[in-house]
């Protein structure tokens, strides 16, 4: 049965579908929401990192406020695993309260639950999109419960899972995979996140309420068998390869992986259908690009709506002007992740020493170091 309904349709109840809903009421558009899992599946364990530019967002969107266990990063330390060159970045420097915000992707998706229902906006949960048929007026979505539903513009927010997704314009395969889990250090966090490059890969440890969220880069290899290692064998491992600056490591929580890599699949998907946050570009973690990416997507695309006739919503003119005008800030994040991944890991002396330097340099031109910050914070608008 092919049900036409008024309104944009959003394939994906994550933080990146969720936000457009939301920002697309705020704009006067009606939308809703199709998720794969059903009401009440399992919450997700993985860690987030917002940026300032997200809180932004969130804020106007009245969700910030609703959000508890939310870590600020006030100061960030950069370093190279064996070489000189540091670099700290701190929120007093950049005049801002925090860098970024470290909080549990579950807490995030279950605020942006309530918001939407707050809002009564409509999220039809175990049903999946299996195929999206893109037509000159509308596009049609067919689901997991047989039916039908098309809409005159189809956003798709599956985070690049979902079978819909078209081969990517541009992939790479970093070879190496996250090791993720909560640590416990002698020495209190202070609100400070380390960076640690090294010729694995890097590093990063982000404060987390009264502990730190670790992400330790590994080849494919290595990470599994990182993973799997017994809590002590773990945990010296982790100090020998991050060093002492927070004392000894002191406990591990249960640890999991998962696979790196860029995939950039675009915004343009055919008539009428528009792909957004991870479904468009996946990056790796390391700058903590890639979700705050996706958060922007999602705000910007609402707001282009809002600034479009009704009649024109999910119109050709209306796509390539997104995708246009989203096209800076995520080649930009893009490259610059792709940029770090593949100068900081590796061995190779002059590198090495050039990285040094460039850690240094950044270090000792406050300008060049603002706008740095700024763009990881706020993306191409910095
Ligand atoms: C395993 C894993 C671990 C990660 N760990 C981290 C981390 O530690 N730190 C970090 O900053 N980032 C991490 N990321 C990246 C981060 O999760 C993403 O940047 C962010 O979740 C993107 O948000 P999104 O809304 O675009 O996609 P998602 O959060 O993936 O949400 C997509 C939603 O769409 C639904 N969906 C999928 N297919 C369909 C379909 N066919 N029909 C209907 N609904 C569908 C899904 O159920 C899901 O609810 C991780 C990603 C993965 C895959």
């Amino acid at each position: 049965m092919d049900e036409r309904m008024n309104g944009v349709l959003i394939v994906g109840a994550g933080p990146v579908g969720a936000v457009c809903a939301l920002a697309l009421q705020q704009q006067g558009v009606t939308a809703r929401i199709l998720e794969a899992q059903p009401q009440d599946a399992r919450a997700d364990t993985r860690t987030l990192a917002l940026s300032h530019g997200s809180r932004l967002i969130l804020e106007r969107l009245g969700v910030w406020g609703r959000l508890e266990n939310v870590t600020p990063i006030t100061r960030i330390h950069i370093s190279q695993r064996g070489a000189l060159g540091v670099t700290r970045l701190s929120a007093d420097e950049l005049k801002v309260p925090a860098l970024g915000y470290v909080l549990p992707y579950a807490v995030l998706t279950a605020a942006l639950k309530q918001a939407l229902t707050e809002a009564g906006i409509a999220v039809e949960h175990g049903v999946a999109v299996e195929r999206i048929e893109a037509a000159a007026d509308a596009a049609t979505l067919h689901t997991s419960d047989g039916r039908a539903r098309a809409a005159p513009l189809a956003v798709v927010a599956d985070g690049g899972r979902g079978d819909t997704a078209p081969q990517p314009k541009f992939e790479r395969d970093y070879d190496q995979m996250a090791v993720v889990c909560d640590v416990t250090t002698e020495l209190p966090h202070a609100h400070q996140a380390f960076e640690r490059f090294t010729p694995q890969g890097p590093a990063a440890l982000l404060p987390k309420e009264d502990r730190y969220g670790l992400v330790w880069t590994a080849s494919k290899a290595d990470a599994e068998r990182i993973a799997a290692l017994p809590d002590a064998e773990f945990l010296a491992a982790l100090q020998q390869h991050f060093g002492g600056r927070q004392g000894r490591f002191l406990s591990a929580g249960p640890r999991k992986t998962f696979p790196l890599k860029l995939a950039f699949t675009g915004s343009e998907a055919g008539n009428r259908v528009v792909r957004i946050g991870n479904a468009a570009q996946t990056l790796h973690p390391v700058a903590g690009q890639g979700f705050n990416i996706g958060l922007r997507d999602a705000w910007e695309l609402a707001s282009l709506a809002g600034d479009t006739p009704p009649g024109q919503i999910g119109s050709s003119a209306m796509l390539a002007a997104y995708a246009r005008g989203r096209r800076a800030d995520v080649i930009g994040g893009l490259g610059f992740t792709d940029f770090l991944v593949r100068t900081f890991s590796n061995d190779f002396a002059p590198l090495r020493h050039a990285r040094g330097l460039g850690l240094l340099a950044l270090e000792s031109f406050p300008p060049l170091k603002t706008f740095v910050a700024r763009r990881m914070m706020f993306g191409a608008r910095g």
